[in-house]
Parts: structure tokens; sequence; C-alpha cells
């Protein structure tokens, strides 16, 4: 199982150079871990093997052998399946299943039939498949790594190659990985394997769903990940959605004692969000289709803060159909029936480009066309979104609101409300725009609501781009400059009676939740992972504590310092 690739390392100049770097992902599962990293081990490079053509009497008998290596592959993980309990067990056998498909199975042995050696034709024919899914997009793509994994165990069989995969730790160790295959992660021993973090992978993946029942922290999609070598210490805060490399053994085990105390108080909130003394706040979740809304409503979450629908589209060369919209917004609607659900319209663009979008070339996508800024190039787009999130609403009865993202003017706020309302539904807008936050009361002239990303906003604010490592510090959303400017929107909230979410990532933070609270906030949005620790930490300090957080983080002068004057009032 590929143990001899399990290199440990005490130091080295790359590791050095990254201690303390803060790398950032989608928390999919709570909890703070601190521990060296596990990597798992993979196929040698097979690129330079020469590529001979099988003579014709030879044909059937590679392709007798590409057929009993699968069947070997596929008899190994059954009787693994047989050993394994519950979603391990389905997700083993269901990879067994993939591993014999007649589908790519066929192509692969048509290849071998027309002279590829087996190895070959088993790389093409799952490149072909991979291809596919890959375009299907959704949970078809998810089973893209399934697809590579199956790749990689037919052919170390069929080269008597150790069968490539996650090495057996001696110690509790954190396994990181570019995405973990299904039959990596069922029958992970979470005693051992204590955390997972992936470069690639989505919330509904099979590393997602493995972890969710071992009950262990997960990232998935961290940028930057792959730097980091087997042996590194990291401790990984599956609420927060960080990585963060070699950094101080004290406190990273304070963090960790810390989560495991807040863990155990969480586990037994229910909602709704309150305050010790009975201020409301409403506790939502962000998700990004069906299949998540469906998990979150496993949480005591009162309902959708942020549906970001151009996740359902990344993989989407054409624009998809109203009705194609409709059926993919419907779900959402109905994983929360009479709850609230807002929808945002297509945040195309910068990170999240959309290859129906027509996007224009250019040098600074994040200050370019992106988010509402595509309506005006194709205002196409928007009317059909409007028009199916409206028809979703209508056939599951569930009225949803909906909002568009970079707004920056009160003339675009007037536009997108104008067209929203024509559609029978609930405008608002997001305030990510440093401009949109400081005339917030001249927007909210024409919305009923507003949702503050705070992602964006810190990004635009301190002028430090969301994914760079090296000014994370800068994006950090305790920056007083940009609590400020939540403050302010906040304020203009009250003042015109309206409701002011924030859905970026800084609601997921327990601690400035709180903050965000006493700033007048009125609703949190957070992953799934986070509700619970955010509904708890809200239930245990007064709607004062909050208000004097509030206030003493809006005197101080850095991030750091905000922090510290939160924690001083609320613990
Ligand atoms: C934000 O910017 O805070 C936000 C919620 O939007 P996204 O992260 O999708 O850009
Ligand atoms: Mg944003």
């Amino acid at each position: 199982m590929g143990f001899c690739n399990l290199v440990h390392m005490t130091s080295s100049p790359s590791l050095t150079s990254l201690a303390g770097t803060v790398l950032h992902g989608v928390p999919v599962v709570a909890g703070v871990q601190y521990a060296p990293v596990i990597r798992p081990g993979k196929l040698p490079d097979l690129s330079d093997d020469p590529v001979v053509e099988i003579p014709d009497d030879q044909r059937e008998a590679e392709r007798e052998r590409l057929v009993a290596a699968v069947e070997t592959v596929a008899a190994r993980l059954r009787e693994r399946a047989a050993h394994a309990t519950g979603n391990a067990s389905e997700v083993l056998n269901a990879t067994a299943a993939l591993a014999q498909d007649r589908g790519w199975l066929s192509v692969a042995e048509k290849r071998v039939n027309e002279g590829a050696p087996a190895v070959r034709a088993i790389e093409a024919a799952i490149a072909q498949f991979v291809d596919m899914f890959t375009k299907l997009g959704g949970l078809m793509a998810e089973r893209v790594t399934d697809l590579r994994d199956i790749r990689d165990r037919v052919i170390a069989e069929l080269k008597g190659l150790p069968e490539p995969g996650v090495p057996l730790p001696d110690e509790p160790s954190i396994l990181c990985a570019e995405d973990l295959a299904p039959a990596d992660t069922a029958g992970l021993d979470p005693t051992l394997v204590v955390a997972l973090a992936t470069t690639f992978g989505g919330p509904t993946s099979h590393t997602a769903i493995i972890a969710r029942q071992l009950g262990i922290p997960c990232i998935v999609a961290v940028d930057g990940l792959d730097d980091v070598p087997a042996g590194a210490m990291v401790l990984v805060d599956g609420t927060l959605g960080t990585v963060t490399v070699s950094p101080d053994e004290a406190t990273a085990r304070e963090e960790v004692a810390g989560a495991q105390r807040a863990a155990e108080e969480a586990a037994h909130w229910a909602g709704p969000g309150a305050t010790s003394d009975g201020h409301a706040v409403s506790v939502l979740v962000n998700v990004q289709d069906g299949a998540a809304a469906r998990a979150a409503r496993e949480t005591p979450a009162d309902g959708v803060g942020l549906f970001r629908t151009e996740l359902c589209f990344l993989n989407t060369d054409t624009e998809p159909t109203v009705e194609e919209q409709t059926e993919i917004y419907a779900e959402v609607l109905e994983a929360f029936a009479g709850k609230k659900v807002v929808i945002r319209t297509l945040d195309a663009g910068s990170d999240k480009p959309l290859k129906f979008a027509g996007h224009p070339d250019e040098a600074n996508p994040a200050l370019g066309v992106r988010g509402i800024r595509i309506a005006t190039r194709n205002p196409g787009l928007l009317e059909h979104q409007l028009e199916a999130i409206a028809a979703a609403g209508e056939r599951t009865g569930n009225p949803p609101w909906v909002m568009a993202p970079m707004i920056a003017t009160a003339e675009e706020a007037e536009s997108f409300g104008t067209k929203a309302r024509s559609y029978g539904l609930t405008p608002g807008v997001m305030i990510e725009v440093p401009a949109a936050a400081l005339l917030a009361d001249g927007i909210l002239a024409h919305v009923d609501f507003l949702s503050i990303g705070t992602n964006d906003l810190a990004q635009y604010t301190m002028a430090a781009d969301r994914m760079s490592a090296d000014l994370a510090t800068l994006t950090d959303p305790w920056q007083p400059a940009v609590l400020t400017l939540v403050a302010m929107t906040a304020k203009a909230g009250a003042a015109a009676g309206k409701p002011v979410g924030v859905c970026g990532e800084a609601a997921a933070d327990p601690l400035l939740a709180c903050v965000l609270t006493g700033l007048g906030v009125t609703s949190l949005s957070a992953a799934a992972a986070a509700v619970q620790g955010v509904g708890a930490k809200l239930s245990q300090v007064t709607w004062q504590q909050c208000r004097d957080a509030a206030q003493a983080v809006l005197s101080t002068r850095s991030a750091l310092d905000a922090r510290a004057a939160a924690q001083g009032v609320l613990s």
C-alpha cells in the first residue's frame, strides 16, 4: 500500500519558507487538529514507457490480461467492502462496480484489439471518460477522482507494482492529497487519520462524505496544499477552512484543546439563533446545489443565506436553459421548504469564470467584468436566471429572495431591484465593494435587504488579492477597516428598517459572528460545518457583550488587536 512513500521530514528549505503560512480552502467538517502530514502513494511516472504495438496474434492475450487485472482490483475492493460498514462499505462496492463498468472497459478492450498495450488502452479510455464526466459537471465531475483511482490501481496490477493508496500511519496524522479516492478514504481509522485536506474536490465529493461519517475535520479545494510535504506539522481548522503550516506548537495545541471544548458545547445547540438574553439573529447556511442543501438541512440552520448559483455551472459550456436552471434552484428551495432561501445571481468572473458568460480578456479580472457587471454585456443571462428563480419559487411554493453580487452603485441596485420585482421576486444586493458600503443608504432605497460578502469586501477594502497566501493578514475579515464598513452598512439597514446579513467567511468564525451581531447585523450565513459553532457561541453571550465587543474592535489598529479585544469581552 505504498508505505515507502511516507517520507518523514523535519525541515527542508521549502518547508522553512512555508512556516506560518495560512492556506485557505472550503470547510466541510468542523474541528481543529494539529499533526504531521501524510500523503498517499502515487504510481511512478510511466510516460517514458516505450509504446509498442501488440502483434495481431497476441492481442487476445493482452485483452485477457487487462480483464484479469480489472477483476483482481474489483475483487480486492469488494473484499475490503465486506469488512467495512455503512457508507464505507457502500463506497467501496460502488468503486468496484465502476471498475467493472462496461462503458469504459469496452473502450479499453477495443483499443487493445486495435494493438494498444493494456496500460495505454486504460489510460486512453479513462481519459475519455474523465473528459466526459468533467463536462457533465456537478456530481458526475466528482466521480472523476474515482475513475483515476481505478486507472492507477489497474495499471499497478498490470505492472506488478504495489497498489497505490494511503499509507498506514504509526501516529495520529493529517491526510493531505490532491484528491482522495473513495477506496482510499473508506475504511480509514479516525484515531490514526485525524483530519483530511485536499487540493481539489467539492463539498459533496467522497472525501467529504467519508470525513462526515468519520467525524474528522475536513477541508477541500485548499489553495497551495500541494507544496506542503509529508512530515510537515500542520494545524487544520475545519470551521474556518484553514491549514496553517508549521505553526507555533504551544498555540496550535491550545487551539485544538479550545476547539474540543467548544465542539462538546456546540453539539447541544439546536437553534434558533439568539444571544443568551434573547436578541434574535438568524443563523443561516451557505450552499452551492441541491445535494449540499439537503445535507445542510441536518444542521439547525434557519434557512439558506447564500446559494452560490455559479458553482452549479463551472463545467458547463453553454448557458443552461431556463427549465434546467429551474430544476436546480427548485432542489434547494425544496430542501428548505417553509424557510428563507436567498439565491444569488451568477457571480461569474475572476476566480469563477463561466464558459458561457462571454468574459472579455482582462489584465485584472478581480477588478473586471464579474458579478452583476456581466449583465451589461449579456442582459439575457440575468433575465433568464431571474425567470428560472421565479419559476422555481412557484413550483415549490417557497418564494425565494434574490440578490446580485458585486454591486457598486445605487443605479446598479435600482436596475437590479426593478428587474427582480418584475418577476415577483424580493430583491437585495451584496455589499462587497467599499463604494457600496459607503453609500449603503442610497442602495437600500431600491432593494429590500443587504448581504455583506466579507471575503470580497476585505479584498477590495485592503487592495489585497483574497487568493494570495502572502497577503492573508490583509484580507483577514478582522481588519478594523473592513469591520468599520460592516458597521456603516448595518447602520444604514437599521435606519431603513431593512435586514442586513453577512454571508462571507467572517460569519463562520464564532467570535467574529458575535462582533458582527454587535455591529447590528441581523443574520449570519456560514458553511454547514460552522453553523452549530456559531449558534452555540451566540447563545453563550449577551446582546450587550456583543455590542461592547463591536465597540472595542472599531477602535483597534490591526486584525490581531481586534481579535484580542473581542476575546477580552466575549470569553
Ligand atoms: C464574499 O465575497 O464574501 C462572498 C460571500 O462571495 P464569494 O465568496 O462567493 O465571492
Ligand atoms: Mg464575493
